[in-house]
């Protein structure tokens, strides 16, 4: 049985691995919350160190660069929150006790109604971050509820109310998308220019059919999760509810 919307949030945390995760995974859904009044706040695990195809670049350069086109992305999906960076190394993030720590810190902190993050069990999912972002968010999220972790933190415990997994091994849930926030999730996506050859498939040679088919690819996943709940368009998550 499929779910359709939770209820508005007040306050969103969106976990991702990489710069540009979180706005493949659920960028329709931040906008439409961000619209409604939500403070959305996006936290991301890696410094996106490995993002790009060219053996001779300059790295901090690149990590630089990917964290100011996280910032703009959250700006158009509207996101008011903070955008906060872990800054692991890309590729090489692991599920440790000091990073479940870092990220339940930032739950109690932010303390959102709904947390977003990467389904860990995603079967042969190749890339090692998305897996190890997936359990910290989870393992994250148990610390931050009970009183008894991580009592050096110094802040009262934060239970959400709802953990909704995006691309997810078992999808059960659908948030219901428009048009308008399709777009603010192309956008979004589209403020990270370092990822367009490696990610979008848009060449610097584009002359526009490029940028076209990676919005189309946008729309058409967004159809294809709308239809699981006979809706024209959805987002599709893995819900975790009695969180
Ligand atoms: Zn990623």
């Amino acid at each position: 049985m499929t779910t359709v919307d939770v209820a508005g949030p007040a306050r969103a945390l969106a976990i991702g691995a990489h710069p540009d995760d979180i706005e493949f995974g659920c960028g329709a859904t931040l906008a439409k919350w961000a619209t409604a009044g939500c403070e959305v706040s996006l936290l991301v695990c890696t410094d996106g160190s490995k993002g790009t195809w060219d053996a001779d670049a300059d790295i901090a350069a690149l990590i630089a660069r990917r964290q100011s086109e996280q910032a703009e992305a959250a700006r158009r999906l509207g996101a008011v929150g903070e955008v906060r960076f872990l800054g692991e190394i890309d590729g090489e993030l692991e599920v440790t006790m000091a990073l479940r720590g870092a990220m339940a810190k930032i739950i109690r902190e932010l303390r959102p109604e709904v947390v977003l993050g990467h389904d860990p069990f995603k079967r042969w999912r190749l890339h090692p971050d998305h897996r190890a972002a997936g359990f910290l968010c989870m393992d994250a999220v148990v610390a931050a509820r009970d009183p008894h972790f991580f009592g050096e933190h110094g802040i009262g415990h934060h239970r959400p109310a709802e953990l909704l997994l995006f691309e997810c091994e078992a999808p059960d849930h659908v948030e219901r998308v428009g048009e308008a926030q399709i777009e603010a999730k192309v956008r979004a996506l589209l403020a990270h220019e370092s990822q367009f050859e490696s990610t979008h498939r848009i060449s610097a040679a584009d002359d526009g059919a490029e940028a076209a088919a990676f919005r189309d690819r946008v729309v058409e996943k967004c159809r294809s999760a709308g239809r699981r709940a006979g809706l024209p368009y959805g987002e599709a998550f893995k819900r975790v509810e009695r969180v």
